[in-house]
């Protein structure tokens, strides 16, 4: 068998998983990132896997944030990752409103499917990591392994959700970190 050379990710969720979730945020100088995130991505990045964000961003359509915001917010978590040998692959994201209905909003697969041919990606050995059932659902429409980390705080409102829209994660953890380890012990 030929070696395809297709390579396994992890998709990361951004506000509430790799930072905290400060609502629509415009300003790079705010951005905070969690504790043990910079390096989770870089032992991931280690173990092969490419780190790819797939993020909705409905507060572009809504008028709250620009593009050019959330590109300059994901180049300056860029610059935070890179000396850490964590840097993301790609980020991806939806402006949408969810009312829109649009194919590329979590848990739509839209953007996975363009990060897996604009990476050449092996979706079936990749995973999922994020702070909401939509992370979960669309790891789920996927078929891969999916890891729930609720934002300190927000743990019985996120469990409600997920009951809500029958998603269940593989893994709860209560740090990214351990999130990331326990995905890998996986293999
Ligand atoms: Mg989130
Ligand atoms: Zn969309």
């Amino acid at each position: 068998m030929v070696d395809s050379g297709r390579t396994p990710a992890l998709f990361v969720d951004r506000d509430g998983t790799l930072m905290v979730d400060l609502h629509y945020l415009a300003e790079a100088d705010r951005l905070e990132i969690y504790r043990g995130v910079t390096e989770a991505l870089s032992l991931a990045r280690a173990h092969g896997l490419r780190l790819v964000c797939v993020t909705n961003q409905s507060g572009i359509e809504r008028g709250l944030v620009t593009d050019e915001d959330v590109r300059r917010i994901h180049a300056r978590l860029n610059e935070r990752l890179r000396p850490h040998g964590a840097e993301i692959d790609a980020f991806y994201y939806c402006p949408h409103l969810p009312e829109r209905g649009c194919r590329c909003r979590k848990p739509g697969t839209e953007l996975f499917e363009r990060a897996r041919r604009d990476l050449n990606l092996d979706i079936a050995r990749s995973a999922i990591v994020g702070d909401r059932w939509l992370d979960i659902e669309a790891g789920r429409r996927l078929g891969i392994p999916t890891a729930l980390v609720p934002p300190p705080g927000h743990e019985a409102e996120i469990e409600a959700e997920l009951r809500a829209h029958g998603a269940m994660p593989d893994i709860r953890a209560r740090t990214f970190r351990a999130a990331v380890l326990r995905l890998l012990a996986r293999g």
